[in-house]
C-alpha cells in the first residue's frame, strides 16, 4: 500500500507480529521514500454465505444499513452505529470461522444493539425474529426486564489492537 504521508508505493517491513490471538498480523513499515513509519493490519477476509448460497465479503456498512431503520428517532448516532458494526465484526471473527451464514450476522447484531438501545433492539428483533403477535413482544419485553443488561459481563471490547484494524492504517508512533 502507499505511504500515508507521501503516497510512495514502496515500504519495507521492519516488524511483523500476530495480534488478536493470531487472527490478524500487524506490520510496522517504513517508507523507502520519506522514511516515515506506519503500521498495517492484515486479516483474513470474512465471507458471508447468503441464503442463495452465494458468498460475499462481510460489510460493516451492511450491518449499519440493517439496523439504521430500527434506530430511527432514537438517541443513536453514526458513531454508535459504527461501533456496533465493529463489535459485530469482532464477534464474528472471534468464532474463528472464515465463512459465516447470513443468519449468524443477524444474531450477532442482537446483543450489541440491545446494549445500545432497547427500543431499537425490540424493533429489530421483531422483524428479524418475525414477531407476529403482541405476545411475542410481551415475551421479549419480559425477557429484557428479567435480564437487565450487565455491561461488565460482556466481552471486553476496549481500545486494543482490534479497534484499529478497519482503517488498515494506524497513526504513526514515534519510534
Ligand atoms: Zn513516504
Amino acid at each position: 500500500m502507499n505511504c500515508p504521508f507521501c503516497r510512495h508505493e514502496e515500504s519495507r517491513v521492519i516488524d511483523s507480529r500476530p495480534t488478536d490471538e493470531g487472527s490478524s498480523i500487524r506490520r510496522r513499515r517504513e517508507c523507502t521514500n520519506c522514511g516515515s513509519r506506519f503500521s498495517t493490519a492484515e486479516t483474513a477476509v470474512l465471507s458471508i454465505i447468503k441464503r442463495s448460497g452465494a458468498t460475499e465479503p462481510f460489510s460493516r456498512e451492511k450491518v449499519i444499513n440493517g439496523v439504521r431503520k430500527a434506530c430511527q428517532n432514537r438517541p443513536v448516532d453514526d458513531d454508535d452505529l459504527a461501533l456496533l458494526a465493529q463489535r459485530v465484526e469482532e464477534a464474528l471473527r472471534a468464532t474463528g470461522q472464515a465463512e459465516i451464514e447470513a443468519q449468524e450476522v443477524g444474531m450477532a447484531i442482537l446483543s450489541p444493539l440491545r446494549e445500545l438501545d432497547e427500543v431499537a433492539y425490540l424493533r429489530y428483533a421483531s422483524v428479524y425474529r418475525n414477531f407476529s403477535s403482541l405476545e411475542d413482544f410481551e415475551g421479549e419485553i419480559a425477557l429484557l426486564r428479567a435480564l437487565p443488561f450487565e455491561k461488565n459481563s460482556e466481552v471486553q471490547l476496549s481500545n486494543k489492537d482490534s479497534q484499529v484494524v478497519s482503517p488498515q492504517l494506524l497513526a504513526p508512533k514515534t519510534p
